[in-house]
């Protein structure tokens, strides 16, 4: 007989017709005459009960069914008797495909702190919590590639290795073949990279938004969807040193088409979790956060506060807010701050826009005032930054000017420059950090939380 899933069995009319259900025991109780065992196979936050006539069963057998264990259970699919609605299988057939020993499993207990579950990443998709926020995550992967597809965006597959820290988003690991306690030298007693593997020197990638570009210069709209390394420092609740970005780029889009994308981008992906991930973010609104899917609903019903960097520096500085880091004119904006933008004064979605050029990268678009550029960040609630993006510098002359005075090399830049070379046109793109999206549509508090294994200074564990 084919075995379902519980998702599909939770389905299905209590027909009293013979299933097979396999899964891993939550939790198991009863007394002298009966046992229920709360089964769950992680296609949906629901458990399976399954009611055991122990006089039908071996103890021995018995005896290994605990929590943790994994199991194949046979027999009817009959209405529960005890609670008056919902479903059970009767068991008549138990196999134990695994044990789990009571006095070593981890997860004995339920309602472990999420520190400890961290501890023990390695198993913590195997509870209700982790278990919700990974189908989430995929169901937003999902609906990240859809919403692409049905718009003409094409995935574009940008290296992870590469040459050129051009972005300068972030310190960056460095990749090497070259053997670390016996290094070449060259004759001013450097380390002679032509030995290395790529004979230059090379690292993860902070982002694919350079090669990006070169696919929305020649197919028109491209996305890519992948890993990305920051050797960050940074023990924050925001920040991994390994995370997922999403990073669309466009030919033909200013800044306005740009904004416009990626506010219809953010409520289709929250608007698809509320219509396919009901029972995970009811389970997660529950658990973790009562406002959660309010918030949800927020977003979409409200349009997000367009606005000038300079405009919001006014705000910040009339407010009247000690920041733990005070805020002028040309400041890099802290969470803090972006979270007082959008929590307290507009109360919605905050796109901040044209920021003062020192503070963003070399490649953005520049104003006609000579000292800001068309950058646009989206903040949001809980978060602060969700998006960063720009309008990118597309006049050749500008793009030179601005590298010469950031005193950048061109060495490693060389066919980047190339496009504003040979047909160069208006485009505009951005990063959307995948986690981040995560840490909103499940309210988690911590970005360690919503990646199946988290990568932070000093962990890489598993
Ligand atoms: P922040 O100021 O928050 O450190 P950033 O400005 O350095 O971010 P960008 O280079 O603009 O980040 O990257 C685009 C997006 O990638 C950000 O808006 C954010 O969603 C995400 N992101 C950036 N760094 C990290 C990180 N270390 N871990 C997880 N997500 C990140
Ligand atoms: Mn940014």
């Amino acid at each position: 007989m084919k075995s379902l899933r519980i998702v599909e069995l939770l389905r299905l009319p209590a027909t009293g017709d013979q299933v097979v259900v396999k899964g891993w025991v939550r939790t198991k109780r009863g007394n002298k005459n009966v046992a229920f065992i709360a089964l769950n196979d992680g296609s949906c936050v629901a458990n399976i009960q399954v009611v055991v006539d122990l006089s039908k069963f071996d103890e021995e057998l018995l005896r290994k069914v605990t929590t943790g264990a994994c199991l194949r259970v046979d027999g009817p699919l009959v209405e529960s008797v005890g609670s008056g609605q919902g479903l059970e299988v009767q068991a008549e057939k138990i196999e134990v495909y695994g044990t789990a020993d009571p006095e070593t499993y981890p997860l004995q207990k339920k309602g472990h702190s999420l520190e400890f579950l961290r501890e023990k990443a390695y198993l913590r998709p195997r509870t209700n919590t982790f278990g919700a926020i990974l189908r989430i995550r995929h169901a937003m992967a999902f609906a990240i590639h859809k919403y692409f597809n049905d718009r003409g965006f094409f995935y574009l597959h940008t290296p992870l290795i590469t040459a050129s820290d051009c972005e300068g988003a972030g310190a960056m690991f460095q990749v090497t073949t070259l053997d670390l306690n016996n290094l070449p030298k060259d004759e001013q007693g450097k380390v002679d990279y032509s030995q290395d593997f790529f004979g230059r020197q090379t690292a993860l990638t902070v982002s694919g938004q350079l090669e990006g570009e070169l696919g929305a210069m020649s197919l028109g709209r491209i996305y890519t969807f992948g890993p990305t390394f920051r050797a960050e420092n940074s023990n924050t609740p925001r920040h991994l040193a390994e995370f997922w970005m999403i990073e669309p780029e466009m030919a033909f889009y200013e800044l306005e088409d740009n904004m416009e994308l990626a506010e219809d981008f953010l409520k289709n992906l929250i608007r698809y979790a509320l219509d396919n991930c009901q029972e995970d973010l009811e389970f997660m609104n529950k658990m973790w956060d009562d406002g959660l899917i309010e918030r949800l609903h927020f977003v979409l019903e409200h349009d997000f506060k367009r606005l000038d960097y300079t405009e919001g520096i006014e705000i910040l500085k009339a407010s009247g807010r000690k920041f733990e880091f005070p805020c002028d004119w040309g400041c890099d904006l802290q969470s803090e701050h972006e979270r007082y933008l959008v929590e307290e004064h507009f109360k919605r979605p905050v796109i901040l826009i044209n920021y003062p050029k020192e503070i963003k990268a070399f490649y953005m678009k520049q104003n006609e005032d000579g000292k800001t550029v068309r950058a646009m960040d989206v903040l949001f609630p809980k978060i602060g930054e969700i998006i960063g993006g720009s309008e990118r510098e597309a006049d050749y002359g500008k793009l030179m000017a601005r590298i010469e005075e950031l005193g950048m090399s061109t060495d490693e830049l060389w066919w980047y420059i190339d496009t504003r070379r040979w047909g160069t046109a208006p485009h505009s793109g951005f990063g959307l950090g995948f986690e981040r999206l995560l840490l909103f549509v499940t309210g988690m508090g911590n970005i360690r939380d919503v990646i199946p294994f988290p990568r932070t200074p000093k962990n890489a564990d598993f």
